[in-house]
């Protein structure tokens, strides 16, 4: 039976071995943590991330969306929330599309369990991966409680070890022509956790992902089925009025919420008490290229990871695994053939994916308080209703469909300079009226706004 080493059960990691296990491999599948099954360790990260449709896809394509879909919570749009207290509705798509509100630790558990009670995926914890000899196919590991070394020898290497790749760093950084680069942004975040009502309800609605956009800081809040809210702020380390550093008392953080966040502050008087309970962390893009050497192969945050803004990280991780299973087929055993299509099909992508998720911090954090965005994303949106087959904003591009994250880019640069070109020329406003924008829209499709 063909054998396969993959490093790093996160998130990637676990989905890729039941892909493996199904195209016939037998996987041995090593994590540098304990199991998080058995202990109560995080997950790392966030506590709860959003999975829209190509994670979705990936997951449903080998049969186990179902199963993670229980605990998912849909979320149809934002729910901005102004400092008066006011509150916004953004939806995301239309007829009710959602982007959906997981557990970490509860899909990465699920994706172990249904890897190993495969019978063709053995699990080893603890395990570190110290390097590589990608000639020989060799993995070498130390045990991280008995400290014993070890390695394996296989007939292929998938290194999903994260962001901070070791098969990366230890082996392909070593090669020459490895181009790679680290870009830290200078916003970092902490998490904050909401806690239910006493009755187990929830304190803010839901089915909605909320904002408190600050212009150049923000807060969000994801729901847990719980009924509490992961909630996250990211701001500046330094170098502004409002930045981590600034917050160093319990005061400091108390006038912070009271001033900016004052709905949030009556619902979390206990803010300052839990300020320690996170820590506040780093956020850098990471490029690299090649993705392969002989056998090994990078996938996941490994090749392309990204800041969290557009909740996609995930999301083309997963997609790796869909697009690497086809290629599979379609080059059997010819791994070199196939990670050679592989990074070629999906650089282009990670790097998009990159690119939107800065955009989309932008968008998060200050657009949605600007009027002409929102008047642009109306149209926008009444064009897709009236016209769903021929016109997809950005947004749903990225999280409601599979279209190539370098298409949607390009498109949507495209779709902006046009739609604002549309609204100018058609003088549309927040006071033109629904009937009178369809009328326009009806007019104008297919001339001028529709490539
Ligand atoms: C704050 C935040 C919010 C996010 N929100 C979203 C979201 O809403 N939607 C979304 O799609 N994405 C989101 N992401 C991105 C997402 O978390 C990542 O893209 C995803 O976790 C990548 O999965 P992965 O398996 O490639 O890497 P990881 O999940 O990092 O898994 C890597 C695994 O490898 C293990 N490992 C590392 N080194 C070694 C070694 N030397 N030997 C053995 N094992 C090793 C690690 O312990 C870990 O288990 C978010 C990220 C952050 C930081």
């Amino acid at each position: 039976m063909k054998q396969a080493t993959i490093i790093g059960s996160g998130l990637v990691g676990s989905l890729w071995a039941i892909y493996l296990n199904k195209a016939g491999y037998k996987v041995s599948l090593f994590e540098r943590r304990a199991d998080m099954r058995k202990n109560t360790i995080s997950a790392g990260k966030s506590i709860n991330l959003a999975i829209s449709y190509r994670g979705w896809k990936a997951l449903d394509a080998v049969g186990v969306g179902d199963i993670i879909r229980k605990s998912a919570i849909p979320m149809y749009g934002r729910i901005a929330h102004q400092i008066d207290g006011s509150t916004s509705f953004h939806p995301y798509g239309i007829n009710n599309q959602a982007i959906y509100s997981v557990s970490r630790g509860e899909i990465n558990s699920r994706l172990m369990d249904i890897a190993e009670s495969s019978g063709m995926t053995e699990l080893f914890f603890d395990s570190q991966c110290t390097g590589l000899d990608m000639n020989k196919n060799i993995a070498y590991f130390e045990h991280n409680v008995n400290g014993i070394k070890f390695e394996t020898k296989s007939d292929v290497i998938f290194a999903t070890d994260g962001a901070f790749s070791t098969v990366r760093y230890q082996s392909m950084q070593r090669l020459d022509r490895f181009s790679y680069s680290q870009n830290y942004i200078e916003d970092g975040y902490k998490e904050i956790l909401l806690p239910a009502n006493s009755d187990g309800s929830f304190k803010l609605e839901k089915n909605a992902l909320h904002i408190w956009p600050r212009g150049r800081f923000m807060l969000i809040a994801l729901p847990n089925i719980d009924g509490s809210f992961t909630c996250t702020l990211f701001m500046p380390f330094d170098g502004h009025k409002f930045c981590f550093n600034n917050l160093k008392s319990k005061d400091d953080i108390i006038t912070f919420f009271k001033e900016m966040f004052p709905d949030f502050y009556q619902l979390m008087p206990e803010i300052a008490e839990t300020w320690t309970d996170h820590p506040i962390s780093s956020l850098a893009i990471i490029r690299c290229f090649p993705w392969h050497n002989k056998q090994t192969v990078l996938m996941g945050d490994a090749a392309h990871a990204t800041v969290p803004f557009y909740g996609q990280g995930m999301n083309a991780g997963f997609e790796d695994c869909t697009v690497m299973a086809q290629l599979m087929e379609q080059f059997e055993d010819d791994w070199n053939g196939c990670f050679a299509a592989y990074e070629k099909m999906r650089k282009p992508n990670g790097d998009a994916v990159q690119d939107l998720s800065l955009q989309n911090y932008l968008i998060m954090r200050d657009k949605i308080n600007d009027p002409d965005f929102n008047l642009q994303q109306k149209v926008e949106k009444r064009i897709h209703e009236l016209y769903p087959d021929q016109y997809l904003p950005l947004y749903s591009m990225v999280s409601f469909s599979d279209i190539e994250y370098h298409t949607a880019l390009e498109q949507g640069k495209k779709q902006d300079e046009e739609m604002k070109k549309f609204i100018l020329n058609h003088d549309i406003s927040w006071s033109t009226d629904d009937r009178t924008l369809d009328d326009i829209i009806h007019n104008a499709l297919g001339k001028e706004i529709l490539a």
